[in-house]
């Protein structure tokens, strides 16, 4: 647990969050301010910074939150849908904390801005 870090307190329960899955490892919420009509947020609840964290001790948590995402995706009766993670501020990161963007219910427009 990182002191100071948003989503690291989301997951200890500690700042509430309209959550759609959780276990011991990840937790998937509702993003407060949703880009489309179905915008969840997947963290692990390990702390990691971002997708350039990324290391071989802390890799199966993330290929295991894809494995939630597509769980959860199928049991909201999700078929298609965008995922994202935004790595660093030029790219858009504002938590400093893991989190892939799960998008769907609109028309998805390529390249991304
Ligand atoms: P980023 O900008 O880092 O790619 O994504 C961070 C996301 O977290 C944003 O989409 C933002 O709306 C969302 N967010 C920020 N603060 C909160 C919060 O307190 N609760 C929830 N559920 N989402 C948040
Ligand atoms: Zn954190």
């Amino acid at each position: 647990m990182m002191k100071d870090c948003l989503f690291c307190k989301i997951a200890a329960g500690e700042i509430p969050s309209n959550k759609v899955y959780e276990d011991e490892k990840v937790i998937v919420f509702h993003d407060i301010d949703p880009q489309a009509p179905t915008h969840l947020l997947a963290i692990p609840k390990e702390h990691v910074a971002s997708c350039g964290a990324i290391t071989p001790e802390n890799s199966p948590v993330v290929a295991y939150l894809f494995e939630v995402i597509a769980r959860v995706t199928e049991q909201l009766g999700i078929t298609e849908f965008r995922v994202v993670s935004n790595c660093g501020a030029t790219a858009g990161q504002s938590v400093f904390h893991l989190h892939f963007h799960v998008l769907a219910g609109r028309d998805m427009t390529w390249p991304p801005g």
